[in-house]
């Protein structure tokens, strides 16, 4: 406290550190009036070289930043203000800009966006959609251009040709869909020459906040039907009839007396959760011929076992949904309509279409997933501006490490901030809503209503129909268009409401004569979960010093004051005496308005940053599976990984064999059959007289290896890559779903004194483990099973890399064979081809049957 008393607070410490070099660039601006248009190039050329031999990008700011600020005078002309000189260095040096609507964040990005492709290495311009993407491009990419350097777009539709000549740009503007797509996507491919992003250098993100905050609740997923097999879901439906539902819970239990269930299962109809108990685990494990249900490998048993229960136990039909035409349909539980089409998630759709007997559809399944969160994080360099981000500083921080630095305006901001009206009751607030947007009608003052839902903009819109006034309504569905409506809601007389979503990203423009009228009034009709929210609609006036104010109109009975609103408003307001459609402006009331925010946003946080923690534990193996694959797409020779794979393998079946140690006949017999299965050992004569060692082992294996070499002498290494990567693939895809259903599955097991969210990361551990081996067991598998009789055709190795549907070409077709030992793997049998197997069966009908 003291501290910031005798220096001002961080902030203002920060941005008062930076006037030295903002005095700095000023003082070049001289030198740069002198150049010649061909200068600029050439500069920016040589700096690149400077930068190339080892020149850091940072002792060149104050000159680059004055070459792009003339630059933009001369290409945009827009001259850099001062304020904007420190938004450039505050996200060069990678933290978070706070800049109001309409300071310009497009141009300020330009001047680190130049700085940093110096390096070469490409610089990320993220926005929240496609349409920002392009005209941010085009707008800047003439300024790019003039200095000689190259811009590319990433849009959706594009070709993976287009994205890399996109990527390989100096600067790359996309969306952050986009980019988290592209490199879910990479990281499914096969050839190196198919990958489309350079490595992660150095990001800005445009409305910071949307994107790592709004937008941090859903993970960007890429998903394609899951090849597990349908028959499952039957199979564990037959098991469920068996069981006997115990006697509800008694409502009070004397006490220090358990409950002891007397069934196999216990509902919670009002929790909607079905639990097996000690005996009904026992009774399933007996069902299903299995050992234990809880072990990891039975995980997705485990979860069908549940979903069927639930199937059976809690969806009643002709209740939940019907049967017709052989399709289960949901009915709605609020309107009673159909929803044809809609499915269950999780595998209950699934579920219940076994217990109803119908055809089991088969199930999506995530391929691959990512959280923004941890998508930019991997980015050397992450920035990000925004007209709010202060309210949340310290998710930024705590999550990203990115610092939040709030720029002054260029112009002190006169826009009028009234106090909160507000209401008893949600008729009585929009009542007074639409007087308010008529007056400002009448007198040609344009107005600015934000609602919190497409809804209220309609019921809006209807009253303002029923009085005559005209208006525009606009909900974040077409980009384009909406851009074009919001731009001109600063024009004389307009009225436009939108849902906080719409038009995001665009300058409000005041029209002829609206200064004097009092600028852009904008209405709040209702006070957001955040603040942020609340502020980003507020900041949609007032730009650039304009006059302009704002309005929110509460009522007793909206959402958040009903869900949030402490016992201390409602008390106020008794004190205060309310009356019929009067309402009050107080202090006191929209700070405790204010404080109710603040603590829901705190709890949405902590809701945010408990999905992080989970996802975290995703994140590092992630990391782990696609570092192994780009090591297994970049390696030259194979020869030294499979070396290691088969080691390792083979450590782990010989166990205390490998040491010669004796063991019993039985066991014996155990490690022999598994050494066969893996690595068809039978072939060797010697395999039936004596186990052999690790070394003999080895010795055979590359014997194997060594005579595909010799069969196909230019193939042998992509055909090891590929059964290399199609097996980490195919394990890391069925891992994914295991986590899933072990996350699901972690709150239903009871874990006693125990931290869940250390559990899931515990027994995730394992599986990834587990996974591990078997990526390693079933390149060798594969390896060690396939022939080559002829020439192998190089086309039959190509693999379609249609991201979301992933097709193998050939017979690894991406099935599971490594589940039947004895298959062979024939890349080069065609479909009608007899089956190697030597059945006489045609080969589609037979081992390459889907
Ligand atoms: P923001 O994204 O911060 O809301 P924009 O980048 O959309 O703002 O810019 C708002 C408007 O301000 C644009 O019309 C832009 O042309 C103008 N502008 C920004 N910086 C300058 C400048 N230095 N000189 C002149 N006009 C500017």
């Amino acid at each position: 406290m003291l501290l910031k008393l005798l220096f001002g607070s961080k902030n203002e410490r920060y941005i008062k550190r930076l006037r030295p070099m903002v005095a700095r660039i000023n003082a070049l601006e001289p030198d740069m009036l002198k150049l010649s248009d061909a200068d600029f190039p050439a500069r920016i050329a040589a700096w690149k070289e400077e930068v190339r031999n080892g020149r850091k990008v940072d002792d060149l700011l104050p000159e680059v930043f004055a070459l792009v600020r003339e630059a933009g005078k001369r290409v945009l002309n827009m001259r850099h203000f001062d304020v904007q000189l420190v938004g450039g260095i505050a996200l060069h040096e990678g933290n978070i800009a706070e800049m109001k609507t309409g300071e310009g964040k497009t141009l300020v990005a330009t001047l680190p966006v130049v700085l940093n492709a110096l390096s070469g290495k490409g610089v990320h311009v993220v926005t929240v959609n496609d349409y920002l993407a392009k005209r941010d491009a085009a707008w800047m990419g003439r300024l790019y251009g003039f200095l000689g350097l190259t811009t590319g777009v990433i849009v959706h539709g594009l070709s993976d040709q287009e994205r890399q000549e996109s990527y390989g740009a100096d600067i790359t503007y996309g969306t952050n869909n986009e980019f988290g797509f592209d490199y879910l996507r990479d990281n499914m491919k096969f050839y190196k020459e198919s990958l489309v992003q350079r490595d992660l250098h150095f990001a800005i993100v445009d409305e910071v906040d949307s994107i790592l905050i709004d937008e941090a609740r859903t993970p960007l997923i890429i998903s394609g039907p899951a090849e597990m097999s349908t028959q499952l879901y039957r199979r564990v439906d037959t098991v469920i009839p068996p069981l006997k539902r115990s006697s509800p819970r008694p409502a009070n239990l004397p006490q220090g007396e358990d409950f002891i269930p007397d069934g196999d299962f216990e509902v919670d109809e009002k929790a909607r959760t079905v639990t097996l108990t000690d005996q009904g685990v026992e009774r399933v494990e007996k069902l299903l011929g299995i050992d234990n249900l809880f072990d990891p490998t039975n995980m997705t048993l485990q979860h069908h076992v549940l979903q069927g229960l639930k199937a059976h136990h809690l969806f009643k039909r002709d209740v939940d949904y019907i049967v017709k035409d052989g399709q289960v349909v949901i009915v709605d539980e609020f309107t009673g309509r159909l929803m044809p089409g809609r499915r269950y998630s999780d595998g209950l759709h699934q579920a219940l279409e076994a217990k109803e007997n119908v055809t089991v559809e088969a199930e999506n399944q995530t391929l691959a997933s990512i959280t923004f969160q941890n998508y930019f994080r991997m980015y050397d360099k992450l920035a990000g501006m925004t007209g709010t981000a202060d309210t949340e500083s310290v998710e930024f921080k705590q999550i990203y490490e990115l610092d939040v630095i709030v720029i002054p305006t260029n112009r002190p901001m006169v826009r009028k901030d009234h106090p909160d009206m507000i209401f008893r009751t949600q008729p009585e607030k929009f009542r007074a809503i639409v007087e308010e947007i008529a007056d400002c009608h009448k007198r040609g003052q344009p107005v600015l209503v934000g609602t919190v839902s497409i809804e209220k903009s309609e019921l809006v819109s209807g009253l303002l129909k029923k009085l005559g006034v005209p208006h525009n309504v606009l909900n974040a569905k077409q980009h384009e268009k909406e851009a074009e409506i919001v731009a001109e809601a600063g024009q004389k007389g307009k009225v436009t409401i939108a849902t906080n979503m719409a038009g995001r990203g665009t300058d409000i423009v005041l029209g002829e004569g609206v200064k004097e009228l009092g600028g852009l009034h904008i209405i709040g009709t209702e006070r957001h979960e955040s603040r942020r929210i609340d502020n980003q609609l507020r900041g949609r006036s007032g730009r650039q010093g304009d006059p302009g104010s704002s309005r929110f109109y509460l009522a007793l009975d909206d959402d958040l004051m009903r869900l949030f609103g402490s016992d201390r408003i409602s008390g106020l307001m008794e004190k205060l005496g309310m009356e019929e459609n009067v309402p009050i402006e107080n202090k006191l009331v929209s700070r405790a308005i204010e404080g109710s925010q603040k603590r829901v946003e705190g709890h949405n946080f902590e809701i945010r940053k408990q999905l992080l923690d989970f996802d975290n534990v995703m994140n590092q193996q992630r990391e782990v599976i696609y570092s192994q694959r780009r090591e297994l797409m970049y390696a030259e020779n194979l020869d030294s990984i499979v070396e290691e794979y088969a080691q390792d393998v083979l450590a782990d079946i010989l166990g205390p064999a490998s040491e010669g140690k004796d063991m019993d006949p039985e066991m014996a017999e155990m490690v022999r059959s598994r050494l066969d299965e893996v690595f068809d050992f039978d072939r060797f004569p010697g395999f039936r007289r004596n186990l052999p060692n690790k070394t003999q082992a080895l010795a055979w294996i590359n014997e194997t290896t060594g005579a595909l070499k010799d069969a196909a002498p230019d193939h042998y290494q992509e055909i090891a890559r590929y059964f290399t990567l199609e097996s980490l693939d195919r394990n890391w895809k069925d891992h994914l779903l295991n986590m899933d259903h072990l996350r699901d599955g972690i709150g239903l097991r009871g874990y006693g004194q125990k931290d869940p969210k250390q559990e899931y990361k515990r027994e995730g551990f394992e599986l990834f483990r587990d996974m591990l081996d078997n990526i390693k067991e079933n390149t060798l598998r594969a390896l060690c099973h396939l022939r080559i009789k002829t020439e192998v055709r190089e086309e039959e190795y190509q693999h379609k890399e249609t991201a979301g549907n992933l097709q193998y070409a050939g017979s690894a077709d991406g099935s599971d064979k490594t589940k039947e030992p004895k298959r062979r793997v024939e890349p080069k049998v065609g479909r009608n081809d007899p089956c190697p197997c030597g059945s006489g069966k045609k080969y589609k009908k037979c081992c390459g049957a889907k």
